[in-house]
């Protein structure tokens, strides 16, 4: 098994290439050596955000949200959980919008939370509004169903 999976890490940026059967192994980034898939919701920029959806080999599900938005904040332990729960098959991050109102441009987020699913450079689906963990779980279980079909 020599395939390679390529995974960017939310610290530096950097596109990580690793081994296929490394990356639900605890990776590390080969740069600033930071946790590539550590169950943990990873922040991002807008550059990092897009620099992973069109990049990386796991599934990314990615929380749009604000600081201003209460809705977002009753939702974070919710995406945490999700995260814990869907890791090491699939990565969960968070961009929060008022700092990068770009994002909110580029995927045309219409209204936040929205919670948009990357896999290998595509967008596969997108939900909106606060919901618990088990929803998001389901979610990405249906939609990397379909994508594999
Ligand atoms: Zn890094």
């Amino acid at each position: 098994m020599s395939a390679k999976i390529k995974l960017t890490c939310p610290e530096c940026g950097q596109v990580n290439q690793l081994p296929a059967d490394k990356a639900q192994a605890a990776p590390k980034c080969g740069v600033c050596g930071h946790a590539l898939n550590d169950g943990k919701v990873a922040a991002l920029d807008f550059k990092t955000l897009e620099k992973a959806a069109r990049n990386d080999d796991l599934p990314l599900l990615v929380d749009f949200w604000a600081p201003w938005c209460g809705p977002c904040r009753a939702m974070a332990p919710e995406f945490e959980k999700a995260a814990r729960s869907l890791t090491p098959r699939v990565r969960l991050a968070k961009i929060d919008t008022q700092a990068n109102p770009d994002a909110t441009v580029r995927f045309n987020i219409r209204g936040i939370p929205a919670f948009i699913l990357f896999h290998k450079g595509r967008e596969i689906g997108r939900l909106a509004g606060a919901r618990p963990a088990a929803d998001l779980e389901r979610f990405v279980a249906e939609r990397m169903a379909l994508a594999k079909g």
